[in-house]
């Protein structure tokens, strides 16, 4: 099976040329070969090539907050297959700071990490994480929670950090209001975030070598949204991300708004859903038409012993694992299945913290290797009988199905069996 994906990527390779000059006509240090697209749904699978290296999507990024993964190194996360994880912008702009980082050559050399990284804004998690935030034109204005001076996260200063880090991929500051906010702070958020955008673009010091990411934002209202994706899409960036969703709003809410999204987006960038990470929304979200996901998800799970299965999860804590002697799944070619039975991590988890190591690398090679099935799916123009074994894996029945996800794979032709 792996030699056809070989096979279809060599052919491709040939005629690289033709289409790196199609793709680069923005002059970005960014290009997207699209080798495949389904003929039912709006699935496709590309080569996305990024300064460090190639990244095969559809992708899922794993997060790391402070410059690694919690529970797993970089040399783990790189023999996993990795070939793109998030640095949080906030994280590492509070601790070690920006200027240390630049000195390490880049969040690339302070982590030793050899392919390409996406750096968020910082707002996301200000706005999240600290009580005492306050948006203004001017940006987004917090305490520090470590020494609580009063900081300023402007557009400007988002750029200047992010371009200290180094990443491969920026994402522009945006006005993020709770996808359950509705009103004329939707709207006000939708128009600042395009005004931000600008601010980011006039701010980048690195357009030979980074590539800043608009967000579209919008709330759940399908005309804000049309108009952000108008405008937005009139600026000359390199890719673009759906913002604003997977917040607690309706599921049925938050794939019409990603399918009304990718209607808009252009078909020669890479389009980004931020926050989805649930095996089942990635991959309907990838019939709908988007190429990459990052979340926590994966790996939070995983330090409270949820183990990510095809079959939904499987958790290690339970008392029925306890004399278990089977790896985790034993379909899963991970180092962690390769080595340890459900009975062992059992029995670790009990005692030590090396349980949630092995349930983390098992998690992000759980990811990886369902987007890689599903890329190859694509590929070989199999993609729909892929979502129907995959959907009847993961429920025990039909009548379990989500009723959003029936909707959302019937708006793109699936009807599931
Ligand atoms: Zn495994």
């Amino acid at each position: 099976m792996a030699s056809s994906t070989e096979r279809v990527d060599h052919t491709n390779a040939s005629d690289s040329n033709m289409s790196l000059k199609v793709a680069l006509s923005a002059a970005s240090p960014l290009s997207l070969r699209i080798i495949a697209e389904c003929p039912v749904t709006k699935a496709r699978a590309c080569d996305l090539i990024l300064p460090h290296s190639a990244v095969s999507t559809p992708v899922f990024m794993p997060v790391g907050t402070q410059g690694t993964l919690k529970g797993i190194t970089v040399d783990q996360l790189e023999n996993l297959g990795c070939q793109i994880c998030l640095g949080n912008t906030y994280h590492l702009g509070m601790r070690p700071g920006p200027d240390l980082i630049e000195k390490a050559r880049g969040l690339h050399g302070f982590m030793n990490w050899k392919k390409n990284l996406l750096t968020d804004s910082g707002g996301f998690q200000m706005v999240s994480l600290v009580e005492l935030s306050e948006v203004t034109e001017e940006g987004v204005k917090f305490k520090s929670p470590y020494d609580g001076k009063e900081i300023l996260l402007s557009p400007e200063k988002s750029i200047s950090i992010q371009n200290s880090l180094g990443s491969d991929i920026m994402m522009q500051l945006d006005d993020v209001v709770s996808s359950t906010v509705t009103g004329p702070r939707v709207e006000e958020a939708m128009h600042r975030s395009i005004r931000w955008l600008d601010r980011c673009i006039a701010a980048n010091k690195n357009p030979d070598r980074q590539n800043l990411f608009a967000i579209i934002q919008g709330g759940l209202n399908a005309e804000l949204r049309k108009k952000c994706l108008d405008e937005m899409t009139q600026r000359d960036v390199p890719g673009f991300a759906i913002g604003g969703l997977s917040g607690g709003e309706e599921k049925d809410d938050f794939w019409r708004m990603v399918t009304l999204s990718t209607d808009h987006l252009p078909r020669e960038k890479p389009r980004y859903l931020m926050g989805v990470g649930y095996a089942v929304d990635l991959v309907v979200c990838i019939a709908l038409g988007c190429d990459m996901f990052d979340c926590v998800f994966p790996t939070r799970t995983a330090r409270f012993g949820s183990a990510l299965v095809p079959w939904g999860s499987l958790q290690v804590k339970h008392k029925q694992f306890a004399k278990d002697l089977q790896p985790i799944d034993p379909d899963c070619q991970c180092p962690t299945c390769k080595r340890h039975s459900r009975a062992y991590l059992h029995a670790l988890f009990k005692s030590d913290t090396a349980a949630m190591h092995h349930i983390t690398i098992h998690n992000i090679a759980y990811q990886l290797t369902l987007m890689r099935s599903v890329r190859q799916s694509i590929v070989e123009k199999r993609f729909p009988e892929f979502i129907q074994t995959f959907m009847k894996r993961m429920f025990p029945s039909p009548d379990q199905y989500p009723s959003w996800a029936v909707d959302a794979l019937a708006s793109v032709n699936i009807t599931l069996e």
